[in-house]
């Protein structure tokens, strides 16, 4: 039951346990693989000619998956004027209408999952298990704002007043709204940002992260099939810099959902500071992610709980574990366990289902941390890194990789891949640790592992972070059970996949009437 009291249930996905599922699974991702897919900018629908790049697979720099249109100038007025021209009539779309789009939109994604999942895995280089979890994930948002948009704006709130007078409160849509996503969830954020802000009743202008365009196409395809209009969401595959540019500049945008780095969401913000109206942001951005082991873990819980939150998703959310502290007794025995475990670590073509750690994003992305690495091997120790095997050559691949630090302080920004830092600390040395991670700025999320309830109080109550995990990892939030988000450097808030998240996207109006 959710917070309304309503009986509500995510998406059940696949059963992979089934062998007869997993078999026609890895069938229909073999058909898959042949196929050619494309992106262009869609307005009202239609798509629009301009300059062209061909997109590779980041497992194989060879493996051509299609062709992505750009965005130009014209394309991004055009998606300004019909946005904000249809904004009028979708404002006042009965809240069960948009609902009932969004269910339908729900239901195809899920009927397309093999595509979608196909997609995901070839573009975004996301494992099997991974990409078909993503789109459990977008299923779920679009049922969850449906939900949630239709418990709390589906009626006029009746407020008290003087006797002859009625007071209400209505919720409409911001009006046109820039959802700005990243590559490392192509379908579950990309789905999520642009239902809660149709849900909320603003029109939107999708902006995909270039480098999972012909993903973030498909599913815009499916969403446009489900019965939401084509005027209500448009759609501008492109540079990112070049889009942003523009379409962060125009007085008609009312507001921003963007997951990224904190520096991008610094940018827009200040971008958005120059418009004449005060335009509401909604950011989710980096962390600097935290887990604290004491003397009292469960070492195999710990490491298994280390070992998927540091490396899933070849270490690529912002939820992801970088930073493990572990108290002295237990470091070397952990450090040892944790080392046999990363040698099990599976490698390779994400295809592939046994696979565990596909590529990192792109070249640069490997080039950023193994840049990392080489100042880490000055002021810190490298204690172990995987050996990639021989068909990681063709792709941006990054070997998970295992570094003692001695302080926090020698993370600058967020490491976004699969390195795990650890750091010991001694008993009566929690309280720096708490401090230091805190006084990072960044708060995401932090994994407690401790069988001790005053620790993990004593912990949770202090650290300035979004989500607290204890005893299990620290990945995967699940939409209206662990609602995801952060503070400080990691954002602004509301928490996506929350109960407060709509009321973002919405404006209020009270309609006092004297009768
Ligand atoms: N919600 C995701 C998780 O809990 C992370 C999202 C992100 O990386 O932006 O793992």
């Amino acid at each position: 039951r959710d917070l309304f009291g309503k009986q509500r249930q995510n998406s059940a996905g696949l059963n992979l346990a089934d062998p007869l599922q997993l078999q026609s699974l890895q069938q229909e991702l073999e058909m898959l693989a042949q196929h050619r897919w494309q992106a262009a900018p869609l307005i009202n629908g239609q798509a629009q000619s301009g300059v062209k790049y061909v997109s590779y697979s980041p497992a194989n720099r060879k493996t051509r998956l299609g062709e992505v249109t750009m965005a130009d100038h014209s394309a991004i007025q055009a998606a300004l004027d019909s946005a904000a021209a249809a904004y009028g009539e979708w404002r006042l779309c009965p809240v069960k209408k948009r609902a009932l789009y969004l269910q339908q939109a729900a239901e195809l994604l899920e009927n397309h999952h093999m595509e979608l999942a196909s997609l995901c895995i070839r573009e975004g280089g996301r494992s099997v298990k991974d990409a078909l979890n993503e789109v459990r994930e977008a299923v779920d948002f679009c049922r969850y704002y449906a939900a949630i948009a239709e418990d709390t704006f589906g009626q006029p709130i009746l407020l008290p007043g003087p006797a002859g007078e009625q007071n209400r409160l209505l919720h409409y849509g911001r009006g046109v709204f820039a959802c700005i996503s990243p590559w490392n969830f192509p379908i579950a954020i990309f789905v999520g940002q642009i239902s809660a802000a149709l849900a909320a009743g603003n029109t939107v202008i999708a902006k995909p992260a270039q480098q999972t365009s012909l993903t973030a196409m498909f599913c815009i395809q499916l969403l446009h099939q489900a019965g939401i209009p084509t005027q209500v969401l448009q759609f501008l595959p492109g540079e990112g810099a070049t889009i942003g540019k523009i379409l962060l500049s125009d007085p008609r945008i009312a507001g921003v959902a963007f997951t990224g780095s904190t520096a991008t969401a610094n940018l827009i913000n200040r971008q958005l500071s120059s418009l004449p109206a005060i335009v509401a942001l909604i950011a989710e951005t980096g962390g600097q992610n935290v887990m604290i082991a004491d003397s009292s873990a469960h070492c195999e819980q710990l490491v298994q709980d280390a070992i998927v939150s540091a490396f899933n998703s070849a270490g690529q959310r912002c939820s992801a574990l970088r930073v493990l502290y572990l108290q002295q007794d237990i470091a070397d025995k952990v450090i040892a366990m944790l080392t046999g475990a990363m040698k099990q670590l599976v490698i390779g073509d994400p295809n592939d289902y046994a696979v565990d750690i596909g590529p990192v994003i792109d070249q640069q992305a490997v080039d950023r941390l193994e840049k990392h690495v080489r100042a880490r091997r000055e002021d810190a120790e490298v204690l172990y890194q995987i050996n990639l095997p021989a068909c990681c050559a063709a792709g941006s691949f990054f070997p998970p990789t295992l570094i003692e630090l001695t302080s926090l302080n020698q993370l600058e920004e967020e490491i976004f891949g699969p390195i795990l830092h650890v750091i010991r600390y001694r008993e009566g040395e929690l309280q720096q640790v708490i401090e230091g991670v805190n006084r990072c700025g960044y708060g995401l999320t932090l994994g407690i592992q401790s069988r001790i309830q005053q620790t993990i109080d004593r912990i949770h109550r202090q650290v300035k972070v979004g989500n607290v995990y204890v005893n299990r990892n620290m990945i995967g939030a699940v939409v209206g059970v662990q609602p995801f988000g952060g503070m400080g450097l990691s954002g602004t808030g509301p928490k996506a996949g929350g109960p407060s998240y709509l009321q973002r996207f919405s404006v209020e109006q009270t309609l006092t009437v004297n009768s």
